[in-house]
């Protein structure tokens, strides 16, 4: 993949955590565009962005982040993106794009298009890809290689607004796809938020154990806990606001769920071997399947490597992705 052009003047980033800071510095590690503003809710985060260099400037506003700027992407918690549409929408410049990295696109939509006004493209995104760790020190410019970037344009958006957008996001390593909203809902329910639900469960079940157990779920933690603690320290107003705005979504693949996990159950009662080495051979392929697709490698995922972008040591301890 070659460097081009830049794709846009002015990048305002309204958030700079995990995602707005790897967009930050991916964007600049591909020259794709030429100015990088930011703001972020608080004064403490805008300080630290400021002194990791990683945005040209950082004002004090959303207002005056999104002034003059034809690519605006807002990376705050999907609770939080209804709000600062109504911030926003008055301010920005006609022709613009708007968008959003949320993990959740039916509520972004419904909540930020009411603010935004006509002759500005709005393309809500998901770049599923992510770590447990928060704030601007978690991000790094590879986050996005290799993974998927998900649009899911409203009916009668720009074709060539969301061909750029999508060009955006190629030129930060990612693949791009479009869907409904509604339909991204409903995969990355039985994807991400599910995985992340009986994460929290199980770290939080290990827990009312601790009086007697504590020593031995630590020391022992390599046995297939340790993978759930590292997702259940995800950060908790995203998972939050996650789990409120893809309710139904949830809820259906979770009554999904109960009724396979009584079945395993069964199984373990009755001493069913067979069941359980058939659900087990099955979900092996599942994983290979994966490993297949390069969505992850058979060895720990320290990110993958991206032909154009410099090496970052990545934070520590060792980044996972993990599809958020
Ligand atoms: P993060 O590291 O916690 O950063 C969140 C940013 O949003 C911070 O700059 C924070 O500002 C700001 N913010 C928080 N609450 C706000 C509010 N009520 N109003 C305005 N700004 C607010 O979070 P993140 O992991 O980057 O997640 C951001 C978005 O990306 C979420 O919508 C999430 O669903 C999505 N996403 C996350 C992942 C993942 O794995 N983490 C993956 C894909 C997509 P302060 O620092 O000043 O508080």
């Amino acid at each position: 993949m070659t460097k081009s052009a830049p794709l846009y003047n002015r990048l305002a980033l309204i958030g700079v955590g995990l995602i707005g800071s790897s967009i930050a510095r991916a964007a600049r590690a591909q020259d794709v565009v030429r100015e990088i503003v930011a703001t972020a809710r608080s004064a403490d985060t805008r300080r630290r962005v400021a002194e990791l260099g990683i945005a040209d400037r950082v004002v004090d506003s959303n207002a005056a982040a999104v002034a003059g700027a034809d690519l605006v992407i807002v990376c705050v918690p999907v609770g939080a993106c209804g709000e600062v549409a109504a911030e926003i929408g008055a301010h920005l410049v006609r022709g613009a794009t708007v968008s959003d990295v949320g993990s959740v696109k039916g509520a972004v939509l419904h909540d930020m298009a009411p603010h935004l006004p006509a002759g500005v493209h709005f393309i809500p995104a998901h770049p599923v890809a992510g770590t447990e760790n928060s704030g601007p020190d978690a991000g790094f410019a590879t986050l996005f290689v290799g993974r998927w970037c998900i649009l899911t344009p409203p009916d009668g958006a720009d074709a060539d607004a969301v061909e750029k957008l999508a060009a955006f996001w190629r030129a930060l390593g990612a693949n791009v796809e479009s869907m409904p909203a509604a339909h991204h809902d409903l995969v990355l329910a039985i994807t991400s938020h599910l995985p992340h639900l009986i994460a929290y469960t199980i770290v939080g079940t290990a827990d009312e154990f601790a009086e007697v157990t504590r020593s031995e779920v630590l020391k022992f933690s390599a046995g297939g806990f340790r993978d759930f603690t590292r997702i259940a320290a995800s950060d908790p107003t995203m998972w939050r606001d996650v789990f409120l705005t893809n309710k139904d979504a949830v809820l259906e693949m979770l009554g999904t769920f109960n009724e396979d996990l009584a079945q395993l159950t069964r199984a373990i009662r009755r001493g069913d071997g067979e069941a359980l080495f058939a659900h087990f051979t099955r979900t092996r392929a599942i994983r290979r399947g994966i490993v297949q697709i390069g969505q992850d490698s058979p060895a720990p995922d320290f990110g993958r490597p991206h032909p154009h972008l410099p090496v970052e040591p990545l934070p520590r301890p060792y980044a996972t992705s993990d599809d958020s």
